[in-house]
């Protein structure tokens, strides 16, 4: 029986329906600010996502344009003054920045309380503390989600990381492993010395890699739940545009696994959906 779709879009729009309800409820409007620095046609089709989906929920929302030449200290200064701005509740900075700047340095300036991607070291650490209440990365929140919405009982489940990125894998690894989820996680990266058996051994798989269709039918156990969160563009000659988005997991996986999220459509629209819940919670943290 072919794998159920894990359908990130319906879960982040019954997510958006619970936001609605907290932001008519929130004794102020919620308000996010989106800096974008250069101009990386993805990183602007993804910066136009966040703020529609802003629209969409009543969240007000700033847009900040910088160009690529823009200094780092230029960038400090619009960040300090976007944490000492108290009509805003989230600073998001688009990823990646041009290549001068340091941008590890520049997460660690944001407020932590407006940290809404939730990288800044002290939101991070949070999660390795257990204290799940903050900001928990958007991605690796977003999966969380989607497993709890399908009813997935994670508890004593193996589980695989493909992926060990500050921003998606690593936090992922924590989530699943973090008391209430209860999985038993291993995590694979480029070191790792047999991925496909990893993997085979697994319950729940997620990748994270950023390898087209790295997983294939033969990486994944019989009615495993496997979660694609790649995105990558892969030329195809057969689409007017010349490529087509693909994920870390083969299409052909669904003939064995039991779920599996699309892409597109599975943790993309999840990743924006927790970007708007992480900013909701801030403001209701600031104006309780
Ligand atoms: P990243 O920072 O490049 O990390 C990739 C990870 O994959 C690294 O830890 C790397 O290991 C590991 N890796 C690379 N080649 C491998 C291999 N052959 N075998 C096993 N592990 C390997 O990427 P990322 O930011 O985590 O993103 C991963 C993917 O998710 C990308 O396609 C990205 O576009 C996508 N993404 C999607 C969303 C969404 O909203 N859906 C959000 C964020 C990211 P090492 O550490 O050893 O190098």
């Amino acid at each position: 029986m072919p794998a159920v779709r894990l359908d990130g879009k319906s879960c982040a729009a019954d997510l958006e329906e619970r936001l609605k309800i907290r932001i008519s409820n929130c004794k102020v409007q919620p308000h996010l600010a989106v800096l974008i620095v250069g101009d990386d046609p993805a990183s602007h089709v993804y910066v136009r996502n966040k703020i529609r989906s802003c629209e969409r929920l009543g969240i007000k929302s700033t847009h900040i344009e910088m160009p690529a030449e823009t200094s780092q200290e230029e960038v400090e200064k619009a960040i300090i003054s976007l944490n000492e701005d108290n009509s805003l509740h989230g600073i998001l900075i688009q990823s990646p920045l041009p290549s001068h700047m340091d941008e590890e340095s520049l997460t660690d300036l944001i407020d932590p309380s407006k940290d809404v991607d939730g990288f800044h070291p002290q939101n991070l650490g949070r999660i390795v503390q257990g204290r799940l209440d903050g900001m928990i990365p958007c991605t690796p929140a977003g999966v969380m989600e989607m497993l709890r919405w399908a009813k997935v009982d994670m508890t004593g489940k193996k589980a695989v990381v493909i992926g060990r990125s500050f921003n998606v894998g690593m936090p992922q690894a924590l989530l699943l492993a973090s008391k209430g989820a209860d999985a038993t996680v291993t995590i694979v990266h480029s070191r790792t010395v047999d991925a496909q058996a990893e993997c085979l051994s697994a319950d729940i798989v997620i990748a994270a890699v950023g390898r087209p269709e790295m997983v294939k039918k033969d990486w994944v156990k019989t009615g495993a739940i496997v979660v694609d969160v790649g995105i990558n563009r892969v030329d195809d000659s057969s689409r007017e545009r010349g490529w087509r988005l693909a994920g870390d997991v083969h299409p052909e996986v669904a003939e064995v696994a039991s779920l599996l999220s699309p892409v597109p459509g599975g943790v993309g629209p999840m990743t924006v959906a927790m970007l708007m819940a992480n900013t909701v919670t801030s403001a209701e943290a600031q104006h309780s």
